[in-house]
């Protein structure tokens, strides 16, 4: 008899999430304080569809922050706002190889390589500000409350010690100004900067949030439009091609679909038209990328045939 997908996703995402429940590899994020206090044992997975169903197993409602997942769904909001010949002025669109936090520029432009990784985040961030001003934050709460299909709200805890410790960042936004790639104050664009790392989401959030990119834009949970579909394009390939920081290649030779990481733990994946996935464990690996998450994804790629290039 053929299975239901009711079940079929149920039963991927328990295999996904058994293969890697005993996966200890890896370290929380403790460079940013707060987040050292993560529970290393949570771990949790999603699976939201264009339809509005949810499947989810293990610590899927436990929040976390958001990190640089947010840099995806920023950069989406940029290119409304701004327009795309404003933001390729700032920003690029080419994989770096480097680490997230690199301080290098493409040697071409002087602008960051593309917008997840932080310089161009940050270049992302000032692009808002310029355009929404002080309302800049409010603005990107608003839209990702309605991808996520429910009020989100700020973790003020982990945004005061990401403020307080990023000198890292702020070194990164003061090169951006002195290489004409911000328009605004460096306290100004990393102050959004950090806010909108430290909004605090869940697996399931996460999940309906990539169902909102795999819906064009619109929330299957809420039914409400969150973002423009020409943006959720040219976002989900930037994703494809430097979501998963200097594992990005590795990432779409091996899962293939669009996706963005955090050091948070989360991880967010898009199969364009079909699915919203997210995973949440916060031992990160050598590359940062959530080393359950990463497992899991490569399970369920493999079981549901979800590569770009699949044959079948
Ligand atoms: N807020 C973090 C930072 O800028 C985000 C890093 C990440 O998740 O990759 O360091």
């Amino acid at each position: 008899m053929e299975q239901s997908a009711h079940t079929e996703f149920e039963d991927a995402l328990t295999r996904a999430w058994s293969t890697q429940r005993e996966n200890h590899s890896g370290t929380v994020a403790d460079y940013i304080p707060e987040l050292s206090k993560a529970d290393p044992g949570h771990f949790g997975a999603a699976i939201a569809t264009v339809k509005g169903q949810i499947y989810t197993i293990g610590d899927a409602e436990v929040p976390f922050t958001i990190q640089s997942v947010s840099k995806a769904f920023a950069f989406c909001l940029a290119l409304e706002i701004a327009g795309p010949d404003l933001v390729a002025s700032r920003v690029g669109v080419e994989p770096s190889g480097d680490p997230f936090n690199a301080i290098v520029f493409d040697p071409g432009t002087n602008r960051p390589f593309n917008p997840m990784v932080n310089a161009g985040a940050i270049a992302v961030a000032g692009i808002l500000h310029e355009h929404l001003g002080a309302d800049a934050f409010d603005f990107m709460m608003e839209r990702f409350s309605l991808a996520a299909g429910r009020p989100l709200a700020l973790n003020e805890a982990v945004y005061r010690s990401e403020a307080e410790t990023g000198h890292r960042n702020r070194a990164i936004a003061h090169l951006l100004l002195a290489n004409d790639a911000l328009a605004v104050a460096p306290d100004a664009a990393l102050d959004l900067y950090f806010r909108q790392c430290s909004i605090e989401v869940t697996a399931t959030d996460l999940a309906w949030m990539g169902a909102t990119f795999a819906n064009m834009g619109a929330c299957p949970r809420s039914r409400e439009h969150a973002f423009d579909l020409g943006p959720v394009r040219s976002t989900l390939a930037v994703m494809f091609t430097c979501g998963m920081y200097d594992y990005a290649g590795h990432w779409a030779y091996d899962v293939g679909i669009p996706a963005k990481s955090g050091v948070g733990g989360g991880i967010v994946g898009v199969v364009n038209r079909q699915l919203g996935i997210a995973s949440f464990s916060p031992r990160l690996d050598a590359k940062g990328n959530s080393a359950r998450g990463v497992g899991a994804f490569k399970v369920l790629a493999e079981h549901f045939g979800l590569h770009a290039f699949d044959c079948t």
